[in-house]
């Protein structure tokens, strides 16, 4: 039985005002659901104060982002370790806007995986292509580069400890969903290509599609055989649209 996930992404938006009022509601909406794990994406200095109003409850939490190094002269940078002290479960490495805005390759989201599973945090690693890419018919090629580099780095064996979220570019924050036959296209895809190196591994991976998920178009991308729940971005913003997904998904 693969696990099935809602995780929010809340990107560099937020207070503590907000925060708290933005989680409690959450807390009570998603009271008594236990059979979707639930999380959330929050910025590093938030990272305590989520710890603190999400323990106890069954919401989890975590980064967007972490160093691909342990420790050392990397100013501004944040390891592993460090998420650690705060309990984080989960981070987010590759994407989209890590990798176009900051230039990180897929070398280096490889690398931010592993270390990511040095230290016990499940990393959450996006893939997906541009609207450039998907309409030169290349975005299998693309998502298959940027598995294949973290599978040589990290070995298939890995994803067991991993979740894989696709996200095609032109989809997130734009308003613009995928359907939820181009989802599942690129979720078999994906699944199928691992199930070459190793089965049980295809068979037991949490795909994610993350892309302008709302209320109102969540069940019918949830109802897709190889979708096992999203990455919201925008609605994990608004407590009744991410209550909404969560539910979607826990029916
Ligand atoms: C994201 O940032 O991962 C995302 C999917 O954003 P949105 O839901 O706003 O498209």
């Amino acid at each position: 039985m693969r696990k099935k996930m809602v995780a929010g992404n809340w990107k560099m938006h937020g207070n503590l005002v907000e925060n708290k009022q933005l989680l409690d509601a959450i807390v009570t909406g998603l009271n008594g659901l236990y059979k979707v794990n639930f999380f959330v994406c929050v910025p590093y200095p938030y990272l305590p104060s989520v710890q603190s109003i999400l323990q106890n409850t069954n919401i989890a939490w975590g980064a967007q982002n972490l160093s691909q190094f342990e420790r050392g002269a990397y100013t501004g940078e944040i390891s592993a370790s460090m998420l650690n002290d705060f309990e984080c479960r989960y981070v987010i490495v590759g994407h989209s806007e890590r990798r176009s805005l900051f230039g990180e390759d897929s070398q280096i989201v490889a690398e931010k995986y592993q270390a990511a599973q040095r230290a016990g945090i499940t990393p959450i690693l996006c893939v997906g292509e541009s609207l450039e890419q998907r309409e030169a018919g290349t975005t299998e090629q693309v998502i298959e580069e940027q598995l294949a580099t973290v599978i040589k780095l990290a070995g298939v064996e890995s994803l067991a400890k991993a979740i894989v979220a696709y996200e095609p570019v032109w989809a997130i924050g734009t308003g613009r969903t995928a359907s939820p036959e181009q989802a599942q296209d690129v979720h078999s895809f994906i699944r199928e290509g691992i199930a070459k190196q190793n089965v049980n591994i295809a068979k037991s991976l949490t795909i994610l599609y993350g892309g302008s998920v709302k209320a109102s178009n969540a069940s019918a991308l949830f109802d897709m055989s190889d979708i096992d729940g999203g990455l919201i971005g925008g609605a994990s913003l608004v407590a009744n649209d991410f209550v909404a997904i969560c539910r979607a998904l826990h029916q």
